[in-house]
């Protein structure tokens, strides 16, 4: 089952899915990360995502899909992947469902936090990809690019909201009830 973790930058999900997989051996890819791999790397993609990502703009969806659609394929069945930073935009949403392997995307997770909560968080984090100016875009990049997609997976059944301004623990208990509750009976979604 693929379960897709929905938030602002800052808000802790790609924190919380690493833990949630290291403790229970689910599969973490956070796209993220993939890209900080290719610009550490220095590959073609790597200096292509570098000046977006430091602006603090979204990566094409075409490189995007690229990057995660080979991925999935490689999902043994019964294993969960945590998908921590994509889908971002409505397009990599639907390219996910032609492409992932029917009903697979059982759950979306949409942590939540104030908007004032992240922007320290972001600023604290000191990434090269932290500044001001670039937090700024990042969180607006959200809004109207990655926000409408808590509608899409509403509508879809398969939203739950964690709210992630509280201890880590916390959150991560919600986080594997959900997936424990989803795992048992698909339709426990509401
Ligand atoms: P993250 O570590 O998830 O906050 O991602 C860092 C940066 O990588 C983002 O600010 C984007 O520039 C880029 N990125 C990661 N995932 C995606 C995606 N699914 N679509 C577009 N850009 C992405």
């Amino acid at each position: 089952m693929i379960a897709v973790l929905l938030g602002a930058p800052g808000v802790g999900k790609g924190t919380q899915a690493k833990l949630a997989a290291a403790r229970n051996g689910w599969t973490h890819l956070s796209t993220g990360d993939l890209l900080r791999d290719e610009v550490a790397r220095g590959t073609e993609l790597g200096c292509q995502a570098d000046a977006v990502m430091k602006r603090g703009d979204l990566v094409s969806d075409e490189i995007m899909v690229g990057m995660v659609a080979g991925r999935l394929h490689a999902l043994p069945d019964g294993q969960v992947l945590l998908l921590d930073g994509f889908p971002r935009s409505l397009p990599q949403a639907t390219a996910l469902e032609v492409r992932a392997p029917r009903g697979a995307v059982g759950l979306a997770l949409y942590f939540t936090a104030p908007d004032r909560v992240l922007t320290e968080r972001l600023l604290a984090r000191g990434r090269a990809d932290d500044t001001r100016e670039a937090v700024a875009r990042r969180l607006a990049a959200f809004r109207e690019t990655t926000e409408p997609l808590v509608a899409y997976y509403r509508g879809r059944g398969v939203l739950r909201e964690i709210p992630s301004d509280r201890a880590i623990e916390e959150i991560q208990k919600d986080l594997v009830r959900c997936l424990r509750e989803v795992r048992k009976d698909p339709s426990a979604v509401s």
